[in-house]
């Protein structure tokens, strides 16, 4: 047995125990046997996982204590997610101003693993954004990143008032659902990712705080199987039509696409397989920009969907956020595919689109506000910060906002480093 071969086993050891523990005392997801087959998927995913960074030498260039640090986290979210478990209910915020109109929709639409270094309204070569190039109606922010290149940190900290700075832990933080439901809006959770799974459960948790919530996409059996399975976000839709035409003031909405996560070939139907690739590694690529294509189709889509509800309902102010919960690298900064943060040149896992919709009524009734989202859209973000923005496009305000965290605020403050999650300057490039 080689040295190194050794290290491999060492550090396997905290992932055999938490293995243990996980089959001793299983988080209740659902019933029935899906529970085993979700443990025994937490445990493969987590091997996988960690073998396929040792194989790729990222253990070996982060260092031990990298290890450690990952080993931590994942008993701690697993211990947050029991807790979490226990109360499901919006926490009540004292809201000093619940809105600029009586009737209010918003709509935040996260994607995923959606590189803007792919899209054509970015500057990429093959136009994969032949929908969203001709809208006038959105405004396109530039230099936007998100925190973290996983799913779960990311949509947690867009949600939150946790954020990279102030590092605040999950359990203690406020979210979106909490500050919209004190502030008297329904709130919904429309998603096309699968609802168990080791990465996902505590989004799951949190969609369910909300008044309303459905998970289109339940034939797999875990988040990672989903992942190999198709399950195309158009399935959205109507769930999408359903909530807007219900007859409630005040929306808040979240959609949780599918987007463009790996098998990228899986993530589009054969209408929208356009571009082809002659070597394996050009195919990758073009599966991913027709995935990218197809997320055109459905952004455009849901922001339609959302426009013609406002015109049949012409009181109602409405406005829409679309971002990726990260970014990915499909070979363009090095030989491989995936949102690993661990590669020479981690910027690209965090490189998002942004895109803000509003309705002509939102732009009639907020005119201020409109100018300065139209004069900030070159500004830079993190969006760990969403949650100020969120509150501030909608006109809410309690003790939690604070106006230099908005992208969307004239007091924005643009001198914020944006550090990411492993220590390093984003700008600093
Ligand atoms: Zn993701």
């Amino acid at each position: 047995m080689d040295l190194k071969f050794s290290f491999w086993l060492l550090i396997l050891i905290p992932y055999l125990i938490l293995f243990i523990l996980t089959y001793k005392n299983p988080p209740t997801v659902s019933n029935s046997k899906k529970k085993s087959y979700a443990i025994i998927f937490l445990a493969l995913v987590a091997i996988i996982f960690i073998s396929e960074n040792v194989i790729n030498g990222r253990f070996a260039r982060k260092g031990v204590p990298q290890i450690a640090n990952v080993t931590y986290s994942f008993f701690e979210r697993m211990i947050l997610y029991k807790e979490a478990m226990q109360e499901r209910l919006p926490k009540k915020i004292e809201i000093n101003s619940n809105g600029t109109s009586n009737q209010q929709t918003f709509v935040l639409i996260i994607g995923e693993s959606c590189s803007r270094r792919h899209m054509s309204i970015y500057g990429s070569k093959r136009i994969t954004n032949p929908k969203l190039s001709k809208r006038k109606d959105i405004f396109k922010y530039t230099d936007v990143v998100s925190p973290y290149s996983t799913t779960l940190n990311s949509v947690l900290t867009i949600i939150s008032n946790a954020d990279l700075e102030n590092r605040i832990d999950f359990d203690k933080s406020i979210d979106l659902i909490d500050v919209f439901h004190s502030a008297g809006f329904k709130t919904y959770w429309i998603s096309n990712q699968s609802p168990i799974g080791i990465w996902d459960n505590l989004i799951t948790i949190l969609a369910k705080k909300s008044d309303y919530s459905k998970f289109v996409n339940i034939s797999s059996n875990s988040s990672f199987e989903a992942t190999y399975n198709s399950s195309y976000d158009s399935k959205l839709f109507n769930p999408f039509k359903t909530v807007l035409n219900e007859n409630v003031d005040k929306k808040f909405i979240i959609i949780h696409l599918m987007g463009n996560h790996s098998s990228y070939s899986k993530r589009y139907p054969s209408d929208f397989n356009v571009f082809e690739g002659k070597n394996s590694k050009e195919e990758t690529i073009a599966e991913y920009d027709n995935s990218m294509l197809y997320n055109d189709f459905i952004v455009d889509s849901l922001f339609n969907i959302l426009k013609s509800n406002t015109t049949l309902h012409n009181n109602t102010i409405s406005s829409a956020i679309y971002l990726s919960d990260h970014g990915e690298n499909v070979y363009d900064i090095n030989d491989r595919a995936g949102h690993d943060y661990a590669n020479e040149m981690p910027q690209v896992n965090v490189e998002i689109p942004f895109l803000v919709w509003l309705s002509p009524s939102y732009m009639h009734n907020n005119a201020t506000k409109t100018e300065t989202i139209k004069i900030n859209i070159n500004q830079p973000y993190v969006t760990d910060d969403l949650f100020h923005a969120i509150m501030d496009l909608n006109g809410i305000q309690c003790a939690y906002f604070k106006e230099e965290k908005s992208i969307f605020n004239e007091k924005f403050n643009n001198s914020r480093l944006r550090i990411l999650e492993d220590g390093m300057d984003y700008d600093a490039k």
